[in-house]
């Protein structure tokens, strides 16, 4: 059977991965990104590379995006260029990026005015799971939709997950992330009270990590806060980006997120020193200097 063309728009440490998945399964494959380097690797290994999301996406049956914040989904798809504006009638739409609820809703008007259909499918995984095929979609949309992508979404995945309508893919997943950022802060500060204290570092994280407090993110926070390596996993302006979002959301039913608050500030803090395109694991370097 032929399989449907795809374009895909954002080629970041997590789109790059995901795209070449799709490549290596052998979907025709279009790619865009705004600095168009990044595209060169997929290029090399068969993608055609189009100079506009609106090019990209011209003929595309699925057009899938990967890309930072509404602001970055905003641009790639409605503006000057935009994917919509070439997306053919009946072609599905799957936008990857952890977004708003707000956003994705707004757009999902705008894919109906094009009889385009839609479905979100945020990730868990980071770059090793991207490049691996073994990311986690939460998916909000309906579920006609989500069976004609699905052969699309497990080339890229080891779990699809439906959790609802439009929107509820986004609030899942800011949940997921604002969970993982106050644990992380939460760690960043119990570590540099260790350091400082002058407790054994190497029994204590045993102790922590082992025991009850230790989840795979604590897990992953003491290897990569203790060898200081921040090679970017995900992005520290990224997590402050969903915190943010995560707060407001909480804001916006009600909701007074105060640990994502505490959590806000001192990512902000660390964004000010420079840490924002650090992994989020850096976000302890402004504790130990204090
Ligand atoms: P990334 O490497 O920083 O890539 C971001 C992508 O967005 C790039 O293609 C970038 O283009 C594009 N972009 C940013 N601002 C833009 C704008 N104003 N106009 C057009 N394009 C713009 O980020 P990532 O780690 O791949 O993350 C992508 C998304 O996945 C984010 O929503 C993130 O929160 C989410 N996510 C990340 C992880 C992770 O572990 N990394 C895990 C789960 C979910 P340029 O290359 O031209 O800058």
């Amino acid at each position: 059977m032929t399989k449907p063309s795809v374009a895909f728009l954002g080629l970041g440490i997590m789109g790059g991965g995901m795209a070449n998945r799709l490549l290596g399964a052998g979907f025709p494959l279009a790619v865009y990104n705004r600095n168009a380097d990044k595209a060169k690797p997929l290029a090399t290994a068969g993608a055609k590379v189009a100079a506009s999301p609106e090019a990209a996406a011209a003929g595309a049956d699925i057009i899938i995006s990967m890309l930072a914040d509404d602001i970055a989904a905003r641009a790639i798809w409605l503006g000057e260029n935009g994917a919509l504006a070439g997306a053919k009638p009946g072609a599905i739409l799957i936008e990857c990026s952890t977004i708003t609820p707000d956003w994705i809703k707004e757009f999902n008007v705008e894919a109906k005015k094009k009889n385009c259909e839609l479905l979100e499918a945020p990730v868990t995984g980071t770059k090793p799971h991207a490049a691996a095929g073994e990311l986690t979609f939460l998916v909000g949309g309906s579920t006609d939709t989500l069976e004609k992508a699905r052969p699309v979404l497990a080339v890229m995945s080891k779990a699809i997950a439906h959790v609802g309508p439009i929107g509820s893919g986004a609030l899942v997943k800011l949940l997921n992330n604002v969970l993982c950022a106050v644990q992380a802060v939460s760690f960043a500060e119990a570590l540099a009270l260790i350091e400082k204290s002058g407790l054994d570092r190497a029994k204590t994280l045993e102790i922590l990590t082992q025991g009850t407090p230790g989840s795979p993110l604590v897990k992953t926070m003491a290897t990569r806060m203790t060898v200081r390596d921040y090679t970017p996993n995900f992005a520290l302006k990224l997590m402050a980006k969903d915190v943010g979002y995560a707060h407001a959301m909480g804001k916006a039913h009600g909701v007074d997120f105060k640990t994502a608050a505490a959590a806000l500030d001192v990512f902000k803090n660390a964004l000010g020193q420079n840490l924002g395109e650090q992994d989020f694991s850096s976000v302890i370097e402004p504790l130990r200097k204090k």
